[in-house]
């Protein structure tokens, strides 16, 4: 998915281009076309997901051909309200950003400062506001604020709103607001009282969930160790050694792959499990209660025997192997740091899975931070490790021979 295949206008598209955003993330791909059919929407989204041009894009398009209307006093038709005032400011900086090639006003007023200049703002005319609750009740009052002909109001970051306090304030906006509006709402979470709010005063919602990738990308201490292909066995056993406890879920790839991991680990003096798709499922049940009730404490898993499993609250995981498709990654850690408590991730990527990462770190929107203080560090230029002669090898493609084996004298 391009933006432009969410139908987003040219003066749109060129503001991200320069943005440098290539491609929409996955709370955008879903949230932009339902603003955009004029539905109600509640979103689960953190920040760091792209949960503001989520409704910023839409809000701006649906705002395009009423640019230059109003000339004698500009309306306005889109509200955000936002708990704090940081978060108000980067609304608002990002709707300069996007809107930058479109001629629509848009303005932050937030507590805390002086009233005056906001006014002054406001009297000149504005078309997206941007407010902290109690500032906008407040100049509302003082008749500088006028939303009789607001079209769309956004409740960002719902659930923090009303832990500070500011559901009576929010249901008073929404009924200074004409009745037929659009609601968008904005949480990183849930609760009952959130789910409530949304009952009082959205109609028939479309819900959106991008929580993974967001509780991926807060909770997780991620890490990125580039490895030779050869040396991950050697690099899991130095971490297992010096800096990874507690319980740990690793993930191969292969069941071949875990086979070969399991018996090293083993032989190392680890209490380790496994569980893939040629174990029967008792075999997976044992492997699972022994990893909770702590009589192992690392497990290896391939993806499609850990999915749907209950196994969090984990310490850390490890992807022995990279996953070739970017979700499964976002999948695997959100495994770790969960309920509020940090989590880690080690990542180990060789030469021919540089790819993977790259579109991993396009869709968690985070360059992963890369670890350097290891043993078996990988030349970073080093290229994916090709056969010479393909057809002719008496081996399997990327397979050692028994001989070559033997004579590799291994440290443990
Ligand atoms: P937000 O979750 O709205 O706070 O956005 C988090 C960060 O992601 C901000 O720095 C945005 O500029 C950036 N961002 C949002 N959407 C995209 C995208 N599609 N591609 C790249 N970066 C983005």
């Amino acid at each position: 998915m391009q933006f432009k295949d969410l139908q987003l206008n040219k003066p749109i598209l060129k503001a991200l281009l320069e943005e440098g955003y290539e491609f929409p993330t996955p709370v955008q791909n879903q949230t932009i076309p339902l603003v955009l059919a004029k539905k109600d929407v509640i979103t689960t989204a953190q920040t760091g997901t792209g949960k503001t041009a989520a409704f910023a894009l839409p809000i701006l398009q649906m705002l395009f051909d009423k640019q230059d209307s109003g000339k004698k006093g500009k309306k306005i038709k889109a509200l955000i309200v936002s708990p704090t005032r940081e978060l108000a400011i980067q609304i608002q900086e990002s709707f300069k950003v996007y809107g930058k090639y479109i001629n629509l006003r848009t303005t932050v007023v937030y507590g805390g400062t002086s009233i005056e200049p906001q006014k002054d703002v406001l009297t000149k005319g504005v078309d997206i506001l941007v407010a902290t609750p109690g500032r906008l009740l407040d100049l509302h009052k003082q008749d500088f604020i006028n939303l009789d002909y607001i079209e769309t109001l956004v409740l960002d970051e719902a659930d923090l709103m009303l832990d500070m306090g500011f559901i009576d304030d929010v249901k008073k906006i929404e009924r200074l607001c004409p009745k037929n509006k659009q609601i968008l709402l904005f949480s990183a979470t849930i609760p009952a009282k959130v789910v409530e709010l949304a009952n009082t005063i959205l109609k028939d919602p479309e819900t959106v969930n991008a929580t993974p990738s967001s509780s991926a990308a807060q909770n997780v201490n991620q890490l990125l160790f580039y490895v030779g292909k050869q040396n991950k066995m050697e690099l899991c056993l130095h971490l297992l050694r010096n800096t990874i406890n507690g319980n740990i879920l690793i993930f191969r790839r292969t069941k071949m792959g875990i086979s070969k991991l399991e018996k090293m680990l083993k032989s190392n003096g680890y209490k380790i499990d496994s569980i893939h798709g040629d174990k029967t499922q008792n075999d997976r049940e044992n492997a699972l209660e022994n990893f909770k009730e702590g009589k192992i404490n690392i497990l290896i898993a391939t993806d499609v025997a850990a999915r749907g499993i209950d196994i969090d609250n984990l310490d850390a995981v490890i992807n022995f192997d990279i996953p070739s498709i970017s979700e499964t990654y976002i999948h695997r850690i959100g495994r770790t740091g969960r309920a509020g408590n940090s989590g880690e991730a080690y990542s180990f990527c060789s030469a021919d899975e540089k790819p993977y990462i790259k579109g991993i770190q396009q869709l968690i929107n985070t360059v992963i931070p890369i670890e350097e203080n290891h043993p078996f560090v990988l030349d970073p230029k080093a290229k994916r490790e090709i056969h010479k002669t393909p057809g002719k090898s008496k081996n399997k493609p990327g397979r050692k021979s028994e001989a070559s084996k033997k004579n590799k004298k291994r440290w443990y």
